[in-house]
């Protein structure tokens, strides 16, 4: 597609009928895996010119134009890469071989010996790890918020800190896996643009991972990045592992550099496997979303439950209501809720599943539930895992593309074996 046409179609039919140029490949619809680690130059003077070009290639045709070696640059990682942009409302993005490579790469894309980042609490278990504990190796710092802090009282944090002047990122995860917990990614935008009066300029990223790339568009509340594992709910399949970071092309740019040192970009057939997934993702999303609510609304009235846990059901007057409705327009579909019990009844319904899989993991077709206790968040201390409302009666859910029907009448049928 040229330039002029992609600019008169919206995203959702560009990662459809976009990303790939049928007429540089025998016509083929679909882009074929490029299983190659390099290309061929016709001559010397074309390979000089590759590697000028490289450097520059904006667009899909200029970058398939310079192609030199599979860990620079491949046509399926440009295919993924642009598509995805175009759902995010970005400049540019890259793909990863995991979630976590996305998350490790682009903080020390940002982040080095001496620097401090800000980050939201609970995060992810491997991005928690990686940045107390692998990075902190390294010499870089970091500091927690308490959800309730105020933007002054974040901004004390920072100022009484000793390395507040070296704060290089904010890093936030909004909803956070597994409690839901919301931030207000608004208040971290307006936060930034005041500490530039003190020479104080970090960069916003949003692990995006729960909602995006279909119901919450941090770049629009002004991140600068989106992080994602594209594991979840752009792989969409429980059949890949990818990662995943889009925003300011400048930006991107430099996460792109350190992960050509790094040698941690998508492979072709990884890269294949999300570009299809793209084309569906806002299809699987609405689809879970909606399964998810009539999920939660037959869990909420069930006797044996204590209490259901999901974004949909936050009431008007927490403070959390309005950052949902400002941040996300679907309360998504994972959800979590309480047993009447402990562990004892929880592994009693997770083991009477039939439709329902047990398995860690989230954002696919298939509808998946555990038990985070002493599964995904094993490793936290009790002290955190009873902060976080992490308890033995606590299961986790990620719906799927399921007919909702069957799937209550499997929650309904294993709830009823306690
Ligand atoms: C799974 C997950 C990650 C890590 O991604 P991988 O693809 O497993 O490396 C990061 N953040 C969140 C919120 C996740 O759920």
């Amino acid at each position: 597609m040229n330039k002029n046409n992609r600019k008169k179609f919206s995203p959702e039919s560009l990662v459809v009928a976009d990303g790939h140029d049928p007429m540089g490949v025998l016509n083929s619809l679909k882009n074929p895996i490029f299983q190659t680690s390099t290309f061929m130059f016709n001559t010397a003077e074309e390979g000089k010119a590759f590697f000028d070009a490289y450097k520059e290639a904006g667009t899909l045709e200029e970058r398939n134009k310079s192609l030199i070696y599979s860990r620079l640059n491949h046509p399926n990682l440009t295919a993924a890469e642009f598509r995805l942009a175009q759902l995010d409302g970005a400049s540019d993005a890259a793909f990863f071989e995991s979630g976590m490579a996305a998350i490790s790469t682009t903080i020390m894309t940002f982040c080095k010996s001496g620097d401090l980042i800000l980050m939201s609490s609970p995060l992810y278990g491997g991005t928690d790890t990686f940045i107390k504990r692998t990075l902190n190796q390294y010499g870089v710092e970091w500091v927690e918020f308490e959800q309730s802090a105020s933007k002054e009282e974040i901004k004390e944090l920072i100022r009484k800190h000793p390395k507040g002047s070296n704060l290089k990122m904010i890093y936030l995860e909004t909803p956070a896996n597994p409690t839901l917990a919301l931030t207000d990614i608004s208040i971290f935008a307006n936060l930034k643009e005041e500490l530039k009066s003190n020479d104080i300029h970090p960069v916003l990223a949003v692990d995006n991972t729960y909602l995006g790339p279909v119901f919450q568009k941090p770049l629009s509340c002004g991140a600068d990045l989106n992080l994602y594992s594209a594991t979840k709910y752009i792989g969409g399949h429980s059949d890949v592992i990818a990662g995943a970071c889009s925003g300011k092309e400048e930006l991107i740019q430099q996460v792109k550099n350190l992960r050509t040192t790094l040698g941690c970009m998508a492979s072709p057939f990884t890269s294949w496997l999300v570009t299809r997934s793209l084309e569906t993702v806002t299809l699987r999303m609405e689809k879970q979303a909606d399964n998810a609510s009539k999920l939660a609304e037959f869990l909420k009235s069930h006797s044996k439950v204590q209490k259901v846990f999901y974004l949909g059901f936050l009431s008007e007057s927490d403070p959390q209501h309005q950052i949902y409705k400002n941040q996300q327009t679907s309360a998504g579909a994972m959800m979590a809720f309480e047993v009447i019990g402990g562990e004892e009844e929880a592994f009693c319904f997770l083991n009477n599943l039939e439709l329902v899989k047990l398995a860690v993991s989230l954002g696919s077709t298939e509808t998946l539930a555990s038990h985070p206790y002493t599964m995904s968040s094993s490793n936290m201390t009790e002290a955190d895992r009873i902060k976080n409302g992490i308890t033995e009666s606590l299961v986790r859910v990620s719906v799927g593309i399921e007919n909702p029907h069957d799937l209550i009448s499997d929650f309904d049928q294993a709830l009823n074996q306690i």
